[in-house]
């Protein structure tokens, strides 16, 4: 299915047809784009989410933004249409709203669904689903049939309750605010991946994003995080990367390092973000 998917030309087929869009075998990347006004530019980013369908169950990695549940929901049904297996389990890197914020929703919708991962919390605002929620810790696996989830080490996190995943067919992993990137609607990058969108300026978006949103790169040495990302890769055998924030990744060895620029480029930048000095009217300066 996937030689399928990368044979056709991407960048002809209209944004609204790209998604959801099948990134590797029963591996699918569902969500929209969020657009950000930052120094006169218009950044997207995606809030995403991805359905790992195995031969029994499928597991919803993420919810999406709280504004992008009515296209996950129709993006689901889609694909439940077409015969992929129920969806049985969902797992959320962290809480923060872009990644968790459907979780509710998820729950209502989908009454066989339980919720995976470091579950800190979520029954004070759930306390009606506690029941439903697993907690997992790293190596910890999920059996969807012919395929597991597992948790695995969140390198580059927003929060410390941060999981990764990790598919173990394909060998995708899912980490979350790692990789995390925008991109440009105007160029047409929306729905493609990041070999895709040819234009994309990966090192500049990935500092950008990391400037604004992973405050504590800047006081962290990124070379050593950069090296343990690597090990991780290399451990896993990473094939593709599914984050959250950007462009789905399918050249490891070519894309990763170009990324890595970015963080290791912010960290050495002063935070500008939303921290910009503005001096009051009358204020001595
Ligand atoms: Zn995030
Ligand atoms: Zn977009």
């Amino acid at each position: 299915m996937l030689d399928k998917v990368q044979r056709r030309n991407m960048a002809a087929v209209p944004v609204a047809e790209r998604m959801p869009r099948e990134i590797a075998p029963g591996v699918f990347w569902l969500g929209d784009c969020l657009a950000q006004r930052h120094k006169g530019k218009v950044y997207h980013g995606y809030n995403a989410a991805f359905l790992v369908a195995g031969d029994d169950a499928s597991m919803l990695v993420e919810t999406g933004h709280p504004k992008d549940f009515p296209v996950i929901e129709r993006h689901l049904n889609t694909l439940f249409a077409r015969g992929v297996a129920p969806l049985q389990y969902l797992f959320v890197t962290h809480q923060e709203t872009p990644h968790c914020g459907g979780l509710g929703r998820i729950l209502k919708t989908f009454p066989d669904a339980i919720l995976c991962g470091d579950v800190s919390d979520y029954h004070l605002a759930f306390p009606q689903y506690e029941h439903r929620m697993r907690w997992m810790k790293e190596g910890d696996e999920i059996d969807l049939g012919g395929r597991s989830l597992m948790a695995v080490e969140p390198v580059i996190r927003d929060l410390r309750t941060t999981w990764w995943g990790f598919d173990t067919k394909e060998r995708v992993l899912f980490p979350g605010d790692g990789f995390a990137y925008s991109h440009y609607h105007e160029d047409g990058h929306c729905g493609l991946i990041a070999e895709e969108a040819v234009s994309l300026d990966l090192p500049d978006v990935s500092s950008t994003f990391a400037d604004l949103a992973l405050f504590w790169t800047k006081f962290a040495d990124m070379n050593v995080y950069c090296d343990r990302l690597d090990h991780l890769i290399e451990r896993l055998d990473v094939k593709i990367i599914a984050p959250t924030h950007g462009l789905p990744i399918t050249d490891v060895k070519t894309t990763v390092p170009k990324v890595q620029a970015g963080l290791k480029a912010a960290a050495l930048m002063p935070e500008t973000g939303t921290n910009e000095k503005v001096v009051a009217a009358g204020a001595t300066p």
